[in-house]
């Protein structure tokens, strides 16, 4: 979507001329049936473009989507029509990164600041905007206009976790150290980690992802941030045995849940050893199911100390 913008604002158009002929004047992002003719007007190779396009698709009677050459099982963790961006990185770069579409991912690892989704004037930031860094009042969306907020270390390394696995080649070598996410997650795909930040960081209002239809899964960067925050912290509780017993029944569902979807070895291994150190805490009757396939591998065997 960033680079249709830009493309339609050196052609003097607007990201709403474009939606207009190509899909709808309503349309808030750019629909996949698009690609050919985004590809020819603005003469760019049509695969990479596709690889950048969330391209749905049904998988087992749910939405599915492959996003940067990944599978995403839960679609509602893309955000498409709602951007979010780095006013650092559109200052200096003038662009929109892909990633930045991962709602989880909520900081720029580049620049250690938070993303945002809103301009000071509080006007949600939309595609459909007169430039890549000109909010609908006039301020720059860059942090001339908008600052910068440091984000959260916690935050940093989910999204730095995020961007490892999603293989974004353009890693800035001055970028600041991050703290590293805890060790084991290194070898999974990026739809079960995302998953996962999602489930421990939600998992106080866990029935909400029971419920299909619920609107509420569609987070603002700020609440995304959030999340990633409690994910962090509780999943570094939950490899040092110190996670709050309550909560177990409701992780321990949704991580059958999740195990019941996943298709690497890697994955299976790490949600399963995942499950073990839960049950080392209190008996879930879901959980030793996951046990059970997977009792000769763990990840976290060895007592680590607690994360701070
Ligand atoms: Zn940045
Ligand atoms: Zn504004």
């Amino acid at each position: 979507m960033g680079y249709a913008l830009r493309m339609a604002t050196m052609n003097g158009l607007t990201f709403h001329d474009l939606a207009r002929h190509l899909a709808s004047p309503g349309h808030l992002s750019l629909p996949v049936s698009s690609i050919n003719a985004i590809a020819f007007m603005f003469g760019c190779p049509r695969e990479p473009l596709r690889n950048a396009f969330v391209v749905r698709h049904f998988r087992a009677g749910n939405q599915a989507a492959y996003f940067l050459g990944h599978l995403f099982l839960r679609t509602y963790l893309l955000r498409q029509a709602r951007p979010q961006l780095c006013p650092v990185c559109v200052g200096r770069h003038g662009r929109a990164r892909a990633a930045w579409s991962i709602s989880l991912l909520t900081a720029c690892v580049f620049h250690g600041v938070r993303l945002i989704d809103r301009c000071v004037c509080s006007r949600p930031i939309l595609w459909r905007r007169p430039s890549i860094d000109l909010c609908e009042c006039g301020l720059r969306l860059t942090d001339e206009h908008q600052g910068a907020r440091p984000a959260d270390t916690r935050e940093l390394s989910v999204s730095g976790q995020i961007e490892y696995l999603l293989g974004s080649g353009d890693v800035d070598v001055s970028a600041p150290p991050i703290h590293a996410f805890p060790e084991g997650f290194d070898n999974v795909t990026i739809d079960t980690f995302v998953r996962l930040i999602w489930i421990f960081g939600i998992v106080d209002d866990l029935q909400i992802d029971e419920h299909p239809k619920s609107t509420n899964r569609r987070l603002q960067t700020v609440d995304a941030g959030v999340v990633a925050c409690l994910a962090y912290d509780r999943l570094s509780a939950a490899i040092s045995s110190s996670y709050p017993a309550r909560r177990m029944r409701l992780v321990g569902k949704a991580l059958c849940n999740l195990y019941d979807d996943v298709s690497t070895p890697a994955d299976a291994t790490l949600i399963s050893s995942l499950a073990s150190r839960l049950q080392e805490l209190s008996a879930s009757p879901s959980i030793p199911r996951l046990i059970r396939k997977n009792r000769q591998l763990s990840l976290f065997e060895d007592d680590h100390d607690p994360i701070p």
